[in-house]
């Protein structure tokens, strides 16, 4: 996609472009973000901040404080609320940013195009019966754990800042009110192409598929919607892998929360497994375990065949053919994924060449620590200390004859023990957002207004691959601690 830069008399450093919004309408409304009481900048992502040409400097200035709450619209942004439909929990519904705001598309210097959205900014035209609003735990929930994905290396939307906006939001109780300043390549979902189906807009369709086409498969530009479509699939197989690969399970993998960028995005009841379980779930309303650990593949492909469905005008112009292309496709879902999910849990591993008897490798050691209700993240971390090739690290007869498959097979590979243990290394954090340490910090930042915890926690899972963290990071929840229980953050 061509970025003009247009000049910014201001020197504010955004950037803006409104390439969505030429887009037909039906997809967009323009809305003002609803000013809030008392705006405060509690936290600014530095780092992002920089990478994405802003100065954290000016952008921390207080008279810019209007800018991460709505109380201030960046010279050249253009707000608008999206408009977008969802399958939430397998039920169809018309949704839209019921309580957020896309001020536009930055394109920084080294001319990549985000997204900049204002989570928690008021009321829209699309919102039903909520408030708008968002309550500070949540909000750096997602900042947490966004950032945290990003440093372990898996595609994820992120957060440049929290801000609070002195007034409460009333949820089961009263609750501190904050905006989230989300970063995304872009906020188009399956839910965006189900908005424009049940339009049966084709040619509103057709814009949107070409659209997201140019700006995530720009490679694709010239190719047919069924190519754009598996290389839609080959992303979300990709990034379930990845999720696996760290324990992580999404929580709310509705429609309207799967983005065709192939990034993470909307981190309300999301957590990180500790003893590992593949039926976990933690969100409190998924009482059926839909969206459990182990479901998240096959629901990834679920989601996919909705995609495909709205996609079904844009195949062929006969619909019998289109439906069977876009079976077809749908059937190399698991393949694709399962190629994806091998090379993520072989590195894992240690293992830098491929063996037919890999996946009963792997999966044999999954139903051993399911067996055993052992910490997913230590026990790949205990196989990377390089004293564990030599002695088996668990005192378990079934694990010594594990081990001892895994040792041949590390021995039928051409490379040296420290090239293996290296790549243990890169793929197997240290540490990952510890439930109980997350709740922690939420407590203290929204209940006593101490961030010190959040602050600590931010900077040990911002780097999850050092060779060590303090002790507290690394541990699973105490003993007897009741199940984890995540709500959908609002
Ligand atoms: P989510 O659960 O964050 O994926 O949101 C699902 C839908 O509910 C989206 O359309 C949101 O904009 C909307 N929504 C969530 N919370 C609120 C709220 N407090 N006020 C208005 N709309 C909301
Ligand atoms: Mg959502």
């Amino acid at each position: 996609m061509t970025d003009p830069t247009p000049p910014d008399p201001s020197h504010t450093g955004w950037n803006w472009n409104h390439s969505y919004q030429n887009l037909p309408d039906l997809f967009f409304r323009s809305t003002l973000p609803v000013p809030v009481k008392q705006p405060q900048l509690l936290i600014l992502n530095e780092t992002l901040a920089t990478q994405l040409g802003l100065d954290p400097s000016l952008l921390s200035a207080p008279q810019h404080t209007g800018w991460f709450t709505g109380n201030l619209i960046p010279p050249g942004a253009k707000p608008i609320a999206q408009a977008y439909a969802g399958h939430q929990f397998g039920h169809f519904t018309g949704l839209g940013d019921g309580r957020a705001i896309l001020l536009g598309e930055h394109i920084t210097p080294l001319r990549q195009r985000f997204d900049i959205q204002l989570k928690g900014s008021g009321r829209t035209p699309f919102s039903r019966g909520g408030d708008g609003r968002a309550a500070l735990g949540p909000m750096l929930r997602e900042y947490l754990i966004s950032e945290a994905m990003h440093a372990l290396n898996i595609p994820t939307t992120r957060s440049l800042a929290v801000a609070t906006t002195g007034e409460t939001v009333t949820r089961s109780e009263n609750l501190p009110g904050a905006i989230l300043t989300r970063v995304a390549a872009s906020h188009i979902r399956v839910g965006t192409f189900q908005w424009a189906a049940a339009h049966e807009n084709t040619p509103a369709l057709r814009a949107l598929a070409d659209h997201t086409r140019q700006r995530h498969f720009p490679h694709l530009s010239e190719a047919s919607h069924l190519d754009f479509f598996h290389a839609v699939m080959n992303r979300q197989a990709s990034l379930i892998a990845q999720w696996l690969s760290v324990g992580f399970i999404h929580g709310v993998m509705n429609t309207d929360n799967m983005a065709l960028s192939g990034e993470t995005i909307d981190y309300g009841p999301c957590a990180f497994i500790d003893s590992f379980d593949p039926k976990t779930t933690f969100s409190s309303i998924d009482h059926y375990g839909r969206y459990a650990y182990d479901q998240q593949a096959s629901i990834a492909r679920w989601n996919l065949a909705r995609l495909a469905e709205t996609l079904i005008p844009l195949f062929h112009d006969d619909e019998k053919s289109a439906v069977d292309l876009a079976n077809q496709a749908l059937h190399t879902f698991q393949e694709t994924f399962q190629k994806h999910w091998l090379q993520r849990m072989r590195a894992k591993l240690g293992l830098l060449t491929e063996d037919p008897a890999d996946h009963p490798l792997i999966k044999d050691l999954l139903d051993w620590m399911h067996s055993q209700k052992h910490d997913f993240t230590n026990t790949f971390l205990t196989l990377s200390n390089t004293s564990s090739l030599e002695t088996p690290p668990f005192h378990d007869p079934e694990f010594a004859s594990w081990h001892q498959r895994w040792k041949s097979r590390l021995l039928s590979q051409p490379n040296t023990p420290s090239e293996t243990i290296a790549r243990m290394r890169a793929h197997n954090p240290t540490v990952i957002p510890r439930n109980h340490l997350v709740e922690e910090a939420l407590t203290a930042a929204s209940e006593h207004n101490d961030l010190t915890p959040f602050r600590q926690l931010l900077s040990i899972i911002t780097h999850p691959f050092a060779t060590e963290a303090p002790e507290k990071f690394t541990s699973p929840p105490p003993p007897g601690s009741p199940p984890y229980q995540t709500f959908c953050g609002t």
